[in-house]
């Protein structure tokens, strides 16, 4: 395994939308190579989530989660999000208030923003294995995976946000922004 270089803002990948992944590529050594990869590079920065385009590769496959587990099919707990590999996934917002939560981005790095995102999504995609699964995720798994989607069609968290108000730099959200949530900052980046 290795940890892959992340694009940064600015590098036109991230700008890019990504190609889907034909299915019989799913299980061949170089897509489960890069997600293994995608896997330690998120875990190397600390983050929640990792687009492949986000380590140069345009393809619709994103990695995300803070523990181990088989239950994924339905995800609301914000501090248990299983680890999970989605390619090719199709979201379904479901319909309701949005959620406004603060969000960061390991191609961004240090800054801060208050997004608005559908509470509650429904998921569909092929796992790593290429078998079709299906998600129902609230609160934060549903937070990082709306995200995480957005960077395989070339969109950034700021392209969410109702005003610019509330961008940050971390040290100011430290200091002015934060609620003390020590949990927070564990999973602050996607
Ligand atoms: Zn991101």
């Amino acid at each position: 395994m290795a940890i892959l270089k992340v694009a940064r803002l600015g590098h036109p990948v991230l700008r890019t939308k990504a190609k889907p992944v034909p299915v019989s590529e799913i299980t061949s050594p170089g897509v489960q190579r890069l997600i293994d990869d995608m896997f330690e590079t998120m875990r190397e920065y600390s983050g929640i989530g990792l687009a492949a385009p986000q380590v140069h590769v345009s393809s619709r496959i994103f990695v995300a989660g803070l523990r181990p587990s088989q239950a994924i099919q339905e995800m609301s707990d914000d501090h248990e999000m299983p680890f999970i590999t989605l390619i090719n996934p199709e979201i379904t917002l479901v319909p309701g208030a949005p959620d406004e939560g603060w969000e960061g981005c390991l191609s961004i790095p240090d800054m801060r923003g208050l997004v608005p995102r559908a509470a509650e999504i429904r998921v569909r995609a092929h796992d790593r294995t290429g078998k079709r699964i299906e998600i129902s995720a609230k609160g934060l798994p549903a937070r990082v995976i709306q995200h995480e989607n957005d960077h395989l069609d070339g969109i950034l968290f700021f392209d969410r946000m109702l005003t610019l108000a509330t961008l940050t730099f971390m040290d100011e959200y430290q200091r002015f922004w934060a609620k003390h949530d020590e949990d927070e900052e564990e999973k602050s980046h996607a």
